[in-house]
């Protein structure tokens, strides 16, 4: 429970001192200039489409955040504070190479899954056609709970289910083999897969659940930049991050439960 609170800080901080306040000055003229044009073709309008802007930005924020952390900690803090010691250490060139690779999944791979599920996000379906929550619109507590137990509950069965397919003989050889290449990993190496085990296992998995609840932007965020954040702190090695969950499933139904609780408190204060 503590690896969660710690997690929910610093998803928090993000948000707070990171996405919200530089969304107009920085984030959206950012992404209007950077994002290629033929994407609004796609589905992703960068002049109104603000929602998926800053959930995108979320997302990175927390993976840069989070693995810039635990890879200082990786330089000055003692082996042993790491469940696997010594052996859970890369060297620089490696390191280099497993964040360029993760980027490049996050910043040109991801299209392929984000636009679809962003597309079922903005026109509601599969929730009977209904709006899309507004920046402008409050945010009830009692819903922002239910929507993160359901957004928890989603990733876990998909994350899950995923997983076990990507195990099998031919998936695992061609695909999923790739992210088991570092028997100890670090954080950064949370996003060095295959491009399709990047997108249908890990991408889709998150964006699914703010897909059908129809999160409030600003939970949408925080649900982002808090699964890259946790995903980090699994992979870093360090158990205060929740490094020691990591087994099988990214993080239980149970600790994600509690931590919706908290979630709460958090994002009261937005509003
Ligand atoms: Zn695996």
């Amino acid at each position: 429970m503590s690896s969660h609170l710690i997690i929910i800080s610093v998803s928090f901080a993000i948000i707070k001192y990171l996405v919200i306040p530089l969304q107009d000055s920085i984030w959206n003229p950012l992404i209007k200039q950077i994002v290629p044009h033929f994407l609004l073709d796609l589905g992703y309008d960068v002049e109104s489409d603000h929602t998926l802007t800053i959930m995108m930005i979320s997302a990175i924020l927390g993976y840069v955040v989070m693995s810039g952390l635990c890879s200082c900690l990786d330089l000055f803090s003692p082996h042993h504070w790491k469940t696997q010691g010594a052996r859970s250490y890369m060297d620089f060139g490696t390191w280099l190479k497993v964040v360029a690779i993760s980027l490049s999944n996050m910043f040109f791979c991801s299209w392929f899954i984000l636009l679809p599920v962003w597309y079922i996000h903005k026109h509601g379906i599969f929730r009977g056609g209904s709006p899309l929550t507004t920046f402008t619109e409050p945010i009830d507590p009692l819903r922002c709970i239910l929507n993160m137990i359901a957004h928890s509950v989603i990733i876990d069965i998909w994350f899950y289910t995923t997983h076990r397919i990507l195990h099998w003989g031919i998936f695992y050889k061609h695909i999923h083999k790739m992210h088991h290449l570092f028997k100890a990993p670090t954080a950064v190496a949370c996003m060095f897969a295959h491009p399709i085990e990047f997108c249908l296992g890990n991408v889709c998995g998150v964006i699914l659940g703010p897909a059908l609840t129809n999160a409030h932007p600003y939970e949408c965020a925080f649900w982002m930049a808090f699964s890259l954040a946790s995903t980090s702190g699994a992979h870093s090695g360090y158990p205060a991050f929740g490094a020691q969950r990591y087994v099988f499933r990214s993080h239980s139904l149970l600790s994600c439960r509690c931590s919706c609780l908290v979630c709460l408190a958090i994002l009261l204060s937005f509003s």
